[in-house]
């Protein structure tokens, strides 16, 4: 595994984002987008820390703009949200993940496939349909589907989301809470709805190892998601350092650019084939 991660693991780099003023995207252009089909899921593998063993991916979302090239979703998820788009890209993002897992599965990989959700996708109850559904038509079972919703998301009044998460729950979707510690969600809403997983945010992962203070996030964060029966995951896995750490504190899952960048789907089977062997 070692051996494999050294040949594996790309340098880190820093993302190359066009140079100069970040482009802004208005409502109009963001949902023709969608029509048009420009936006790609990139897909970043889950490992298991004990194994090296690849147990998921996770969606990212990228637009692919005819002239201005790779968008980041900080560039419209927001804008999405505000124009009201938010509901049509998960769709989007949804059904391309759901048939890419579909033919992983037919290849014979045991993955989940996770996908992030926003807070105003858990608006109304159509959500779970939409979920349910589209899982159906591409027979991936609800166990295998991961819906990751941040933590900062889950603070103030949302009992309707709750409501809409437990119902997915009871349904056996997995819920993953994103972010971790970068919000402040309660002991109790911790407690009331029913995460599978909690992803302590790459800010507490990346070089605790190193730090006290960022250790002491961690480590509690780790604790607190055990006590919980939670799966763990630390994101931003970003050098052997981090890697280590998470082997001595026993973290489940591990997910950064030391393993894998996000990357499209052809590319990630090219890379799923070398990692097994
Ligand atoms: P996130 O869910 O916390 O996703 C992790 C982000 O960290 C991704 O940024 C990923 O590319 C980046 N990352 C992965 N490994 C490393 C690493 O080792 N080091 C560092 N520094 N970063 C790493 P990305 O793809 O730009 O996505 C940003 C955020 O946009 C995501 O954060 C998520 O909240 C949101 N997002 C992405 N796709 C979707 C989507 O389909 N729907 C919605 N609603 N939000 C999405
Ligand atoms: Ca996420
Ligand atoms: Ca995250
Ligand atoms: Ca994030």
């Amino acid at each position: 595994l070692e051996a494999l991660m050294i040949k594996l693991a790309p340098p880190v780099q820093q993302r190359e984002r066009a140079s100069g003023v970040k482009k802004t995207y208005d409502g109009p252009a963001v949902e023709a987008a969608i029509e048009a089909g420009e936006l790609v899921n990139y897909y970043q593998p889950k490992v298991r820390v004990d194994t090296g063993a690849l147990a998921g991916v996770e969606t990212l979302v990228r637009w692919q703009h005819p002239e201005d090239g790779i968008i980041y979703p900080d560039q419209f998820i927001g804008v999405a949200e505000k124009h009201g788009l938010i509901n049509a890209l998960t769709q989007k993002v949804l059904e391309q993940a759901f048939a890419q897992a579909r033919l992983w599965q037919q290849s014979g990989y045991e993955l989940k496939v996770a996908v992030n959700v926003s807070m105003d996708n858990l608006a109304s109850l159509d959500f779970q349909d939409v979920v349910v559904r589209l899982a159906a038509k591409s027979a991936i079972p609800p166990n295998k589907i991961v819906l990751e919703i941040t933590e900062s998301q889950l603070m103030g009044d949302v009992r309707v989301s709750l409501e809409i998460l437990t119902r997915l729950r009871l349904k056996r979707f997995h819920l993953s809470i994103d972010d971790f510690g970068t919000g402040h969600s309660s002991l109790a809403q911790l407690r009331d709805i029913p995460f599978d997983e909690l992803k302590i945010d790459q800010g507490f992962v990346h070089r605790a190892w190193e730090s006290e203070t960022l250790r002491v996030i961690y480590d509690t964060s780790l604790a607190l998601a055990k006590q919980l029966n939670m799966e763990t995951v630390a994101e931003g896995v970003e050098d052997r350092g981090d890697w280590e750490l998470l082997r001595q504190t026993g973290c489940d899952l591990a997910q950064g650019n030391f393993i894998a960048k996000p990357m499209p789907a052809d590319r990630l089977s090219h890379w799923m084939k070398e990692w097994q062997t």
